[in-house]
């Protein structure tokens, strides 16, 4: 599937085409759709296949295309289980935002605190972070999450097995979910620890597992 066949906006598509990114990825043509109609998404695919722009598109697409529920809060929160992972995910979205009056925010363990608190207080309209962090600026009132339209989480499974399980609780308490959508991405989706946190974060998740058998 060409990225031209699936709903996304002219701006998008644009950027993409710098890119040179013609064709959709399988996961990117499955989930992308559901993505964009608002559904909580659980989906899973092997390393390499293209996760990131499955969720950053139809993310970025919703703060272009859709009026914020605040605008203060962050409308888009991405957590990865590490340092690295969060910092690539934060560089292919810069690059899709790059040519809008769009902000993100860059919120890793290990780094300077308080420039991050600076950094929040700029309002980004989406924040990449590691779960840790995040819970700390939750809890040192730097960071509120009420307006927050998706909470998207990169390597779940990871996350789960890295011990984070305590932080997402705590930042899925932190927003709304009733407005909110949010989506998981995975590698595999036979944990049973992902299992329950699927059901205390998803509602009614639209699955999409590709050539993965469970
Ligand atoms: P995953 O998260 O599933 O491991 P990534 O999102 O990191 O995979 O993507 C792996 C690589 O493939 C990245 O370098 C990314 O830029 C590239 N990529 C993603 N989607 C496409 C596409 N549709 N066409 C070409 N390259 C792509
Ligand atoms: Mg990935």
């Amino acid at each position: 599937m060409q990225f031209s066949d699936l709903p996304l906006d002219h701006r998008l598509g644009k950027a993409l085409e710098i890119k040179g990114f013609t064709q959709a990825t399988e996961i990117q043509a499955q989930a992308i759709p559901y993505a964009l109609m608002g559904k909580d998404l659980i989906a899973s695919s092997k390393t390499g296949s293209g996760k990131t722009l499955a969720f950053l598109l139809p993310a970025v697409q919703r703060v272009l295309t859709k009026q914020p529920l605040s605008r203060k809060d962050p409308r888009v929160l991405i957590l990865a289980p590490t340092r690295e992972l969060a910092k690539q995910v934060f560089f292919q979205l810069k690059w899709l935002i790059a040519k809008h009056q769009l902000k993100a925010a860059l919120v890793l363990g290990g780094e300077n605190f308080n420039d991050q608190v600076k950094a929040l207080r700029h309002y980004p309209q989406f924040v990449v972070g590691t779960a840790g962090r995040i819970a700390d600026h939750l809890a040192g009132k730097s960071l509120y999450l009420n307006g927050l339209e998706m909470l998207i989480m990169d390597e779940a499974d990871r996350m789960l097995d890295l011990g984070f399980s305590e932080q997402l609780k705590q930042i899925n308490a932190a927003a709304d979910h009733r407005k909110r959508q949010s989506m998981m991405f995975s590698a595999t989706l036979d944990n049973a620890a992902l299992h329950h946190l699927t059901q205390s974060m998803l509602k009614a998740p639209q699955r999409i597992s590709i050539g993965i058998s469970s």
